[in-house]
């Protein structure tokens, strides 16, 4: 039986993992953190082709699945609504599908706390170096370790690096049952506020132990604001002097960095956010990168998912990404049995036209948010509210690349 080596056990890597399993391929994912990844709790908006890959795993996409939402509205600075349209959408958490993806794999699939170093090929095999020596041998070895990819690093040197936006997110999720009642407001609605130069929106997403029924969820929120280049250095660096350059784990976000940032919340959001950043113990943020991989297949190495291209979070669609990108994978390889060269050249062509298309729409969507703001989509409430993770096949950018 042919082996794959995938590389990340986060999303990216189950879907290529449990694809590639269901095709007949012996599978062993390696993911370098040894903790609990479901506990990474954030919102994720979702799309129909993300489900249909859920489908073909076998995965139920029922009522379960996410909280769903009929209605986008948008707030003004006072807090009453000035914009509202209607809009079908799914909304659900990461830790959710990190679940229902990872009790769809063996155990013995899944080799926590094996940090990649390097990558070896030949014309006969690929062999991935972890940290502290051992050495694993695969005929196929898939890069699904995300934006700071070791694999890209190592096998694709020159394809161009992640490129700053010139925004960050600042983000946050709260229990149904703490939200304030100010923030009650934002009930049912995928609701936006829309201020100059900036994007503030929230919607609900399951809660504790994936319930997504009423009473249980969590708010989740999510502020886009600019940060120049030269600022984020700052923002990145901890309270013991050291620098963060691939983004600082929240725990490490300075006090008087989340000081600044509330007292920016409370000077420039309606009363429904400052209530609910407010109630927000540990907001945390993350900086927003565009990512090109020029080249993502060579020999036996194929990247995926964010390790391939990362499209800003507007069009809501890096995880339908990472999904789409491992069907296409596995039925590329199906399509040219024994022949890798010819099944990861199809592969690439297909998640390179796509990736390219995703990446330009986001930058599109956010152009008016980087510092100095850039021509795109008009920033009002209407056009915006439209355009916010719209589903793929509306996407006049993505027309003809999948
Ligand atoms: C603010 C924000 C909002 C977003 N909203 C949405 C949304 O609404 N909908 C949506 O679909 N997407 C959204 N995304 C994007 C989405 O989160 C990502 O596209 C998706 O998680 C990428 O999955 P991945 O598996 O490719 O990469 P990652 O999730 O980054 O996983 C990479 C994995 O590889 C592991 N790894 C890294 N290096 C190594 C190594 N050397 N050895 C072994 N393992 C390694 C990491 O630990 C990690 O587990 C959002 C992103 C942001 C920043």
């Amino acid at each position: 039986m042919a082996r794959a080596l995938i590389i990340g056990g986060s999303l990216g890597g189950l879907f290529a993992g449990l694809l590639l399993r269901q095709a007949g391929w012996d599978v062993t994912v390696f993911e370098r953190s040894s903790g609990d990844l479901a506990s990474r709790g954030v919102g994720i908006g979702t799309h129909v082709e993300l489900f249909a890959v859920m489908r073909r795993l076998g995965i139920a996409v029922d009522q379960s699945i996410g909280v769903p939402t009929g209605a986008r509205i948008c707030l003004g600075r006072d807090g009453a609504v000035i914009a509202r349209l209607p809009f079908e959408k799914i909304l659900t958490s990461w830790a959710l599908f990190y679940r229902a993806l990872r009790r769809h794999l063996p155990d013995a699939c899944y080799r926590a706390g094996m940090q990649l170093e390097d990558v070896a090929q030949d014309a006969g095999a690929v062999s991935a170096i972890f940290a502290g020596g051992t050495r694993v041998e695969g005929d196929l070895l898939v890069g699904a370790d995300g934006l700071h990819s070791s694999v890209r690093a190592r096998v694709f040197p020159a394809n161009p690096a992640p490129r700053y936006a010139g925004y960050v997110a600042w983000r946050g999720a709260i229990e149904e049952a703490t939200v304030p009642p100010a923030g009650r407001e934002l009930r049912e609605s995928y609701t936006f506020f829309l201020p100059p130069r900036e994007m503030v929106l929230s919607y609900w997403q399951p809660g504790a132990d994936d319930d997504a029924r009423p009473g249980r969820r969590r708010l989740n929120w999510i502020w886009y604001h600019p940060v120049h280049a030269r600022e984020l250095a700052a923002l990145c660096t901890d309270a013991a002097g050291r620098h963060h350059a691939a983004g600082i784990p929240p725990p490490l976000i300075r006090p008087d960095v989340i000081a600044a940032f509330r007292a920016e919340a409370r000077a420039l959001l309606p009363p429904q956010y400052v209530a609910v950043t407010e109630a927000t113990p540990a907001p945390f943020f993350q900086p927003i990168f565009d990512l090109e991989s020029t080249c993502l297949a060579a020999g036996r190495v194929a990247l995926t998912g964010d390790a391939a291209f990362v499209a800003r979070p507007h069009v809501g669609a890096g995880v339908s990404k990472a999904a789409l990108n491992a069907a296409w994978l596995t039925d590329a390889l199906a399509a040219a049995p024994g022949n890798i060269d010819a099944a990861l050249s199809a592969y690439e062509r297909q998640a390179r036209a796509f990736g390219t298309a995703l990446v330009a729409r986001a930058r599109y969507l956010g152009a008016y948010l980087e510092d100095p703001p850039r021509a795109g989509l008009a920033p009002d409430p209407i056009p915006v509210m439209q355009a916010i993770g719209a589903p793929l096949r509306e996407i006049p950018e993505l027309a003809g690349t999948f």
